[in-house]
């Protein structure tokens, strides 16, 4: 079994010296107390190379937020996944709900960019999740299952370790408003059910499931225990290291 993930997600927050204070305070911390759980960064572009730095010779990773789907390009303003594997990243956050709803990205889209990630050996932590008027007309299995099966569409069973899911229900992102552990548990179990139709029992039944959506420390210690939760994806709780850590250490027993 996969110890579990934590993933922090600054977004665009940080320049990179508060970056690099933000992940030193977060290496010393986790040092201290040497925890069964997996811990990425997912860093703005621009800090990426510093946070690097600071994170040689601990067990975190480093994420990227988004990549292109192509290797190089007249694609302006866009980053590669070779460029994120060239800075250092072990992952990227792809089809996260503000790329799809501010930025337009397509189920179709968010495939290209999984392929081409995958391609050049990044982890993919693929974000899924229902809007509230989703959930209003009893969509939500439509919805995550249509996004699951079109962005993994490309995705043979020799890639599957390289995939994380994060549930992230758009309605709780940012509000502060969580998912409680009923709801999360169900939809949880609907991705499962997904992705072993998709790679087989055995397969589908080894990728982790993360939650994301207002997580904070008051309400993380329930999600820990919650059926299918393998793991959290954090926002805002993630810009501060001690509410981050404490959020991290709910899902190691301390
Ligand atoms: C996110 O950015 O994916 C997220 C879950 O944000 P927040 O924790 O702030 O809701």
């Amino acid at each position: 079994m996969n110890a579990p993930l934590i993933v922090a997600n600054w977004k665009m927050h940080g320049t990179r010296s508060q970056c690099v204070g933000l992940a030193r305070a977060i290496v010393r911390q986790l040092r201290k107390q040497p925890a069964p759980i997996q811990v990425v960064l997912a860093v703005p572009f621009t800090a990426l190379a510093s946070v690097k730095r600071i994170l040689r010779g601990s067990r975190i990773g480093l994420a990227g937020q988004n990549c292109h789907w192509q290797e190089s390009g007249a694609f302006t303003g866009e980053v590669s996944p070779t460029m994120l594997r060239d800075v250092g990243c072990d992952a990227v956050i792809l089809g996260h709900s503000e790329r799809r709803q501010i930025f337009h990205e397509t189920d179709a889209v968010i495939a290209k960019k999984v392929d081409a990630a995958l391609g050049s050996e990044l982890k993919v932590i693929l974000c899924v999740g229902e809007t509230l008027a989703h959930r209003r007309q009893g969509r939500i299995a439509q919805v995550i299952t249509r996004q699951l099966r079109i962005a993994l569409k490309g995705v043979g069973k020799s890639a599957i370790d390289k995939i994380e899911i994060a549930y992230e229900p758009v309605w709780a992102i940012g509000t502060g408003h969580n998912a409680v552990p009923l709801q999360i548990a169900q939809v949880h179990r609907r991705i499962r059910q997904v992705l072993m139709t998709l790679f087989g029992k055995a397969a589908g039944s080894r990728i982790r499931i993360l939650y994301g959506g207002s997580v904070k420390p008051e309400n993380a210690a329930p999600l820990a225990t919650t059926a299918e939760v393998g793991g959290v994806l954090v926002g805002g709780a993630s810009l501060k290291a001690d509410s981050f850590l404490s959020i991290a250490h709910c899902f190691n027993g301390n």
